[in-house]
């Protein structure tokens, strides 16, 4: 379903830092994002369970790798989408055959109503916070390994926290107990770091950020779980700073990205004191559609 993707290292960003960067393109995969990981494997263990088809609620690469998934797979796909949903979003979804649904003023609705479509043979697929995305996520690390690259500082962004849940259990399963995390949201969606402070995953309330793939209210219970077992650094950036990020990796290694992207990206071109301090950093270039033109 997905592509073992390559994991090379930057030469403009290893001089910059003065220390090897390693970048894992999850930008490269088909459906744009390395959300196809966790999801192709969801959706593959329900087909094998009898599942006729899938539903989703996400107008972005969640909703994007179902449909990919379902056609993948020749089942249907429904993708329930709030009215703020973009033209351009639609029809990268109805281009991979799904249906879209439009329903509801904001996503609580459009997921309200997927749910109600949804049943044990047409399941709902979560976005983040099922243990089969999570195992699927996984797998990035499983390929670092295959390639002998064994990471010491791995950075990635957190929306509800299903790709950073994926790599925790991934470096743990490879029993990489020395790898540290960390973890970059925008100031205008940090449910991760709240979740820090509380000790426990808390809606925010609200989210105010360009990069909308990190929208997520509230994380997931295993972000914050694997917080207690392992080493996560939690980092909040700007808009700006991950807008700049995108703008400096398009130079530096011509690939468009989106913000939620350039999150993790930032972590780098704008170095955090963890990033400092490492001898090497790897980056999860998760990729993702949304690119701001
Ligand atoms: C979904 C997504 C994220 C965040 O992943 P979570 O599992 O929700 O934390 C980051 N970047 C991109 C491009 C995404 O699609």
């Amino acid at each position: 379903m997905h592509v073992r993707t390559p994991l090379i290292a930057s030469q403009a960003l290893s001089a910059r830092l003065n220390k090897p960067v390693w970048l894992k393109l999850e930008n490269v995969q088909p459906s744009g994002s390395f959300k196809l990981r966790g999801i192709g494997h969801a959706c593959k263990m329900h087909h094998a369970r009898g599942a006729k088809g899938f539903v989703s609620s996400s107008g972005g690469n969640a909703g994007l790798a179902v449909a990919y998934a379902g056609r993948k797979l020749g089942l249907p796909v429904t993708v329930v989408v709030p009215e703020t949903t973009s033209e351009k979003a639609k029809h990268l979804i109805r281009l991979e055959a799904a249906t879209v649904l439009v329903h509801g003023a904001s996503w609580q609705q459009a997921h309200a109503h997927a749910l109600s479509l949804s049943s044990p043979e047409l399941p709902l697929i979560h976005p983040f916070d099922d243990p089969l995305l999570w195992d699927g996520h996984a797998s990035m690390v499983t390929e670092m390994l295959d390639d002998q690259h064994m990471p010491e500082l791995l950075v990635c962004s957190v929306g509800g926290g299903g790709l950073l849940s994926g790599l925790a259990q991934g470096l743990d399963q490879h029993k990489l107990h020395n790898c540290e995390l960390l973890a970059i949201e925008t100031e205008g969606a940090a449910s991760f770091h709240a979740a820090l402070k509380e000790g426990h995953p808390v809606d925010i309330g609200s989210v105010n950020t360009l990069a909308t793939s990190l929208g997520a209210r509230q994380v997931c219970q295993a972000s914050v779980d694997w917080a207690r077992r392992r080493t996560i650094h939690s980092r909040l950036i700007s808009d700006e700073q991950a807008i700049r990020a995108c703008q400096a990796f398009l130079a530096d290694h011509r690939f468009a990205v989106e913000p939620a992207c350039g999150a993790a990206l930032s972590a780098v071109y704008e170095p955090s004191p963890e990033v400092m301090a490492a001898s090497s950093v790897t980056v999860i270039v998760c990729g993702g559609v949304s690119v701001l033109s």
